[in-house]
């Protein structure tokens, strides 16, 4: 794996600047003097050859001088874009640190002042204007062997709305996750932005917005837009596993149902959250001592992260022997406009298989005392909404409430951390979408977990491309999740943290990686033979941050 990274087979390593300035290969200080003069770098570099260590020194020391986030990822981005082994190095040792620089909360950030940031392009731009020629222009990307791409039309960034163009921060901070945590080859991962215009006026009317100064483009045109687009990389890259990212709720139900079968894809925002969060429920059984089948789990918000929550939760419900009708009925979902009830006639259809026969009930408090949850998920994008009431109401009915406060970025978080410790006394199970830090309550420290779906996505991808899955399945997302919880430990559990540390995250990763690629052979779903060791194999596939001897 990873030996001709960035050179497509039968191309010669380029030479001189051209060799310092593709980010797949250059070592920077690091060429050798064997190297400067193999390959035409002599006088190029400074005289001193430096080893990734002192490399790595230098980085963070300008790092740690960077007195913002969003100045941090300024670094970190422009370190990528010179030197991607360096980069992934950096992020790999550093990664608590560093997550929440390259992804949410800081990428939310970026991808709102997207146009003011902006260095270099990454990846690739396809626009509505490109209809039609859209295959053509895959062409122009320079590796032939794409194995993942993440794909976002910028309509609901985070929790943040729509950021047109600007949304392309999401792929590419999620591709660096796949590397990072799963050590999927950066050579073989493609960042897409899809513009089909935006509603956010605010970006129409900025003189340095980058995309189309249009509203979007619905109904049948986008339909057949992303149509050719998925066709068109289908064509291009057989083997490439297509990853929807941050799509608006109305398009990215009905995208999911068109494509599953057809092609290998998964919606991160529907299928990752909802592993995280079904791994996160059995690990607060360990815990809570209820098993699965015990919970009723009452959903704030009834959008991609909730519903598909939902899904898997009856699934995996399902599998323990419940049938998938009286299954549904332990996830009750709030939305704006109250309990979600059989007699309500404006649902969408992504919630009707949720809608449950109770009296119409207004608000959260309310729902709380009628449908008696023993875990309540925040999926709503609404601040605070995981009020004090709510939490002592939760923490009364409970002797371990669990309380999942799961929107991005923190400005968004249901509730803070120290809040569900201070005011369920420390009864509550947590868990955040975003970070939060560890807090003390009566000389106990808490260390709340992150419901993070990295925990989840870059497994599931290594898993896919180790055994060359045509499809994503449910029955992946599963194991993802069983495998998952089966990784936390005792002393996680006992500061409160109901998922691995970050810092495991690379073995977590492998594990999941193993248990997607064993699904895809047991349900004729891979594209190799069964090899003797699934979980080698799949080791075998990740790609390390090292450099590579030229001379
Ligand atoms: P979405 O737009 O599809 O759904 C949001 C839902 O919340 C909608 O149904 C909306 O009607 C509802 N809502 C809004 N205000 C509400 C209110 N006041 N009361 C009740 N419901 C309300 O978005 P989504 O993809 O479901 O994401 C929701 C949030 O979850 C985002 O902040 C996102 O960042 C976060 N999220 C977190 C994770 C994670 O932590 N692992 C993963 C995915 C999404």
């Amino acid at each position: 794996m990873g030996e001709n990274r960035g050179v497509p087979a039968g191309t010669a390593l380029p030479k001189g600047e051209a060799l310092l300035h593709d980010p797949l290969l250059n070592k920077g200080t690091a060429f050798t003097l064997a190297e400067r003069e193999a390959l035409d770098l002599r006088g190029l570099l400074p005289p001193n050859v430096h080893t990734i260590e002192e490399q790595l020194a230098r980085v963070m020391d300008n790092y740690r001088h960077k007195s913002t986030d969003l100045e941090r990822y300024i670094h970190l981005v422009s370190l990528q874009d010179r030197n991607e082994t360096l980069f992934y190095r950096l992020v790999t040792d550093h990664i608590e640190e560093m997550m929440p620089i390259i992804y949410t909360p800081t990428v939310g950030q970026a991808c709102q002042q997207w146009g003011h940031l902006f260095r270099r392009p990454r990846g690739m731009y396809l626009s509505w204007n490109d209809r039609g020629l859209i295959k053509d222009i895959l062409r122009d990307w320079p590796n032939p062997d794409v194995r993942v791409i993440v794909v976002t039309d910028g309509e609901r960034i985070l929790g943040l709305g729509d950021q047109g163009v600007g949304g392309m921060g999401i792929p590419v901070g999620k591709l660096s996750l796949y590397t990072a945590c799963a050590g999927i080859d950066p050579a073989k991962t493609l960042p897409i932005m899809l513009d089909v215009g935006t509603e956010n006026e605010g970006y129409r009317r900025d003189p340095l917005y980058m995309g189309l100064r249009q509203h979007r483009v619905r109904g049948a045109p986008y339909d057949a837009f992303v149509a050719e687009f998925v066709e068109a990389v289908h064509q291009a890259y057989p083997k490439a596993l297509i990853q929807f990212e941050d799509f608006g709720n109305q398009n990215a139900f009905r995208l999911l149902e068109q494509w599953r079968e057809k092609v290998c894809t998964f919606n991160d925002d529907i299928q990752g959250t909802a592993a995280v969060t079904l791994s996160g429920l059995y690990s607060a059984q360990r815990l809570t001592g209820k098993k699965l089948a015990d919970q009723t789990v009452l959903f704030l918000g009834a959008g991609e992260a909730g519903i598909g929550i939902g899904d898997l939760i009856a699934s995996a419900m399902v599998d323990e022997g419940m049938d998938l009708a009286t299954a549904r009925k332990r996830c009750w979902f709030v939305d704006t406009k109250g309990l979600v009830v059989k007699s309500r006639t404006d649902l969408a259809p992504h919630k009707l298989r949720f809608a449950h026969d109770a009296p119409p009930v207004g608000d959260l408090l309310a729902a709380i005392r009628t449908v008696r949850p023993t875990a309540l998920v925040g999926v709503s994008t609404m601040p605070k909404a995981f009020n004090r009431q709510v939490v002592e109401e939760m923490s009364q009915r409970n002797p371990r409430p669990i309380l999942f406060a799961l929107s991005n970025p923190t400005s968004k978080s249901e509730c803070s951390a120290e809040e569900a410790y201070t005011w369920s006394k420390g009864k509550a199970i947590f868990a955040s979408g975003s970070p939060f830090p560890p807090f003390v309550l009566e000389g106990k420290t808490y260390v709340p977990g992150q419901g993070n779906n990295s925990y989840i996505f870059p497994g599931v991808g290594l898993g896919v491309v180790a055994a060359q899955a045509r499809h994503v399945t449910d029955r992946m997302f599963a194991a993802a999740a069983r495998t998952l919880a089966s990784l936390v430990l005792e002393s996680d559990l006992e500061m409160g943290r109901i998922y691995p540390a970050l810092t495991r995250i690379r073995e977590v990763s492998a594990h999941i990686g193993a248990a997607v690629a064993e699904v895809a052979f047991q349900d004729g779903l891979a594209g190799i033979p069964r090899p003797a060791d699934v979980k080698a194999m799949v080791k075998a596939e990740m790609w390390e941050p090292k450099y590579r001897d030229y001379a």
